[in-house]
């Protein structure tokens, strides 16, 4: 690892490296630093990916490490913990400062963070446990691998009753567990019976794994608070996606939070369109500032915020040059009127 780098990209799972293989490819001395826990780590495969459909989280992103090495990037296992602004060189007076967890103090002219987000779950006990892999959030990314399977839908949000229909959609055994009746309207409830969803209402006391037959470990069902047992296969349940930017802070960069109607569902970072952030050379991209986007859209924005800062860089450049040519300049009319 050098002291000083074109580009300091914060994170290297799907937006971060693709952010980092642009930036090598145009030549630019990169630094990728990545704590190694990307979002979906939990869950067996990457879907909707096209060209690599399926593959394991930690596949993709060690392809990935490898891809950008081709090109001079240097990844390097660690955790930011902390950054801030320098003075930059003079001309640009751009530039950044971060820490990692060991201590090194690394500098660059712009930053990248691609830190992704961490998923705050409801609070039942046993479902964290099984996050990623019985109790699954997103009908896109794990719907297939349930279909035609005893799904429920844990409502806990008033997105809860799109939710279910989401899941109807992939399986004709849907039970919606609806654990605080003011989540799901009149309209919600005459849209479960046309679906044909089943409809419990009170709260879920615990999410089962390695009963009712189901081998150890293996998602069975849940227990309601009556203790009443309802076997499953699956559960759907809604988090709270919160960026990671605690390390941000010296930056004065804080995630905002994300609202469907007045309801708080995630927090991310502020962005245009090209990744740039409120602080000017700080980008992102990926879950950071998009919590929705899937791996495929967060590769393609770290690929836009790389690109925003090589053409960010260039006119640094330029600029540079310009100076540098006025100073030659003004010291060669200096010299010529001394002779
Ligand atoms: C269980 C689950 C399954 C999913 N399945 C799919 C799917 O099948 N298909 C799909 O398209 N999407 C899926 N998603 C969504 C997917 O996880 C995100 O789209 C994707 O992870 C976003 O990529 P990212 O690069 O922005 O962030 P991440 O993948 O979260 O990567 C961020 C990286 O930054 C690192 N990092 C964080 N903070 C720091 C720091 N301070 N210093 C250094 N490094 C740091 C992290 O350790 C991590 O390696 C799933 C999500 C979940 C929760």
């Amino acid at each position: 690892m050098r002291d000083h780098y074109d580009v300091i990209v914060i994170g290297g799972a799907a937006a971060g490296l693709s952010a980092a293989l642009i930036l090598g490819r145009s030549r630019r001395s990169v630094l990728v630093v990545d704590a190694g826990e990307p979002r979906n780590a939990p869950a067996e495969g990457v879907h909707n990916y096209l060209g690599r459909e399926g593959a394991a989280p930690h596949d993709l992103a060690r392809i990935g490490r490898g891809e950008v090495a081709a090109y001079g990037v240097e990844v390097t296992a660690g955790r930011i913990v902390a950054a801030s602004a320098t003075s930059g060189d003079g001309i640009d007076p751009v530039g950044f400062s971060v820490t990692t967890d060991s201590g090194a103090v690394v500098t660059a002219r712009r930053l990248v963070v691609a830190s992704g987000a961490v998923d705050v779950l409801p609070e039942v006990p046993g479902l964290a446990e099984q996050w990623g892999r019985g109790v699954v959030h997103c009908p896109f990314c794990h719907g297939w691998e349930v279909r035609d399977r005893r799904i429920g839908v844990l409502v806990t949000t008033p997105f809860g009753a799109h939710h279910a229909l989401m899941f109807r959609a992939l399986s004709d055994d849907v039970t919606a567990f609806v654990t605080d009746p003011g989540l799901v309207d009149d309209t919600a409830r005459a849209g479960f019976a046309a679906r044909s969803i089943t409809v419990l209402d009170g709260p879920v006391a615990r999410v089962l794994s390695g009963q009712s037959g189901a081998p150890s470990g293996v998602l069975s069902g849940v227990e309601l608070g009556s203790g009443e047992v309802v076997e499953l296969d699956a559960l759907a349940a809604a988090s709270t996606a919160e960026a990671r930017v605690s390390f941000l802070s010296g930056l004065g960069l804080v995630a905002e939070d994300q609202l469907m109607g007045d309801f708080r569902v995630a927090s991310a970072l502020a962005v245009d369109a090209v990744g740039q952030t409120s602080v000017r050379g700080v980008y992102a991209a990926g879950n950071v500032a998009s919590p929705m986007a899937t791996v495929i859209a967060s590769a393609a924005a770290g690929t836009q915020a790389g690109a925003a800062v090589h053409g960010d860089l260039v006119q640094a450049d330029l600029a540079a040059a310009l100076a540098g040519a006025g100073a030659a300049a003004r010291s060669g009319a200096a010299a010529g009127s001394r002779a």
